[in-house]
């Protein structure tokens, strides 16, 4: 019988499913995710988490209710640092306690420890506890960890482009071009965010966002003005945020942040002050679970305006 492993759609699985979809596949298991965020599973995410989570993680809860009764396992990794020196944010390496705490009946939770503060020997271990309940062979479940690494190098791109809606125009010089810049769950959930990508696009605006730049790079950029940050994804949005505010193409920048956000709330104000050296038109969208469609068009159709009336410089 194939073993079902559930996936909530949800936070990192916008960075890192197609790694862990082939870790598991490459081990015999059926790979199943939560279906895209609805009302229903919306609600459930709601209704699962205290008021003062952020919304990325409330989300999390309702896709996991989603899945809870209809896998073998769930997949919930507890990801602490993925580069020496640097931290994700506390959620992360609390999440599947949070989950097991939230649901008292799951599935057995799958929880891969990812931390390069610690030796790699740990990340290895994590990886053939989980292993040896789907194969016996260690060299077997080794190979499928190779496997899924190699696929994900080869195919990170694609699939950071796959996020993108399909019609979103590409920069270009005859329309204003915006960089969207927010977690990848925050940019890539459509119903959290009311498709914002889509709506730009709608309202004829190219649109960039970090995935469409190397992490080294922006990384690179992050540490040479800000030293100290020891965020990996503070990293990327304030690397992002200068990269692209120095590019001419880029007409505006649009920050995109979850109300509750402990890390948001101190980098946020930190990159729009940075921001105001490159005189680009910025602003900040902030959104809850209270935020709506309506407020965010219009938010979206001043700003875009506002850059077809300045025009290029
Ligand atoms: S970085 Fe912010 S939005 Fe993301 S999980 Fe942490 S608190 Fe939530």
């Amino acid at each position: 019988m194939t073993l079902r492993v559930g996936i909530p759609r949800g936070l990192l699985y916008y960075e890192y499913f197609p790694l862990w979809r082939e870790f598991f596949t490459a081990l015999g298991a059926e790979v199943v995710p939560s279906p895209p965020t609805n009302k229903q599973l919306f609600e459930q995410g709601l209704r699962h988490s205290l008021d003062e989570t952020c919304l990325p993680v409330k989300l999390y809860m309702g896709h996991v209710a989603a899945l809870k009764d209809q896998v073998d396992y769930l997949f919930v990794p507890r990801i602490v640092s993925v580069n020496q020196g640097d931290y994700h944010c506390p959620k992360f390496s609390g999440l599947p306690d949070m989950v097991r705490s939230i649901f008292p009946t799951l599935p057995p939770v799958l929880e891969v420890i990812a931390d390069r503060t610690e030796h790699k020997s740990q990340l290895m271990k994590s990886i053939f506890r989980i292993g040896t309940l789907f194969r016996q062979n260690p060299v077997g479940i080794y190979g499928a960890y190779r496997q899924a690494l190699k696929y994900w190098r080869e195919t990170a791109g694609d699939w950071a482009h796959s996020l993108l809606p399909r019609a979103v125009p590409h920069p270009s010089r005859t329309v204003p071009t915006v960089a969207v810049i927010g977690h990848s769950y925050n940019l890539y959930d459509i119903y959290c965010n009311h498709n914002l990508l889509a709506l730009l696009q709608r309202m004829g605006v190219g649109v960039v966002t970090p995935e469409q730049l190397a992490y080294k790079q922006v990384r690179t950029t992050a540490e040479t003005h800000l030293p100290g940050l020891c965020w990996s994804m503070g990293k990327k949005l304030y690397g992002t945020a200068l990269e692209y505010a120095g590019q001419e193409e880029i007409d505006g920048i649009i920050l995109v942040s979850s109300f509750e956000c402990g890390l948001d709330s101190l980098l946020m104000d930190t990159i729009n002050r940075e921001l105001l050296h490159y005189k680009k038109p910025a602003m900040l969208l902030v959104i809850d679970e209270h935020t709506g469609e309506a407020g965010v068009i219009t938010r979206l159709e001043a700003f875009v305006d506002m850059l077809k009336r300045r025009g290029r410089p």
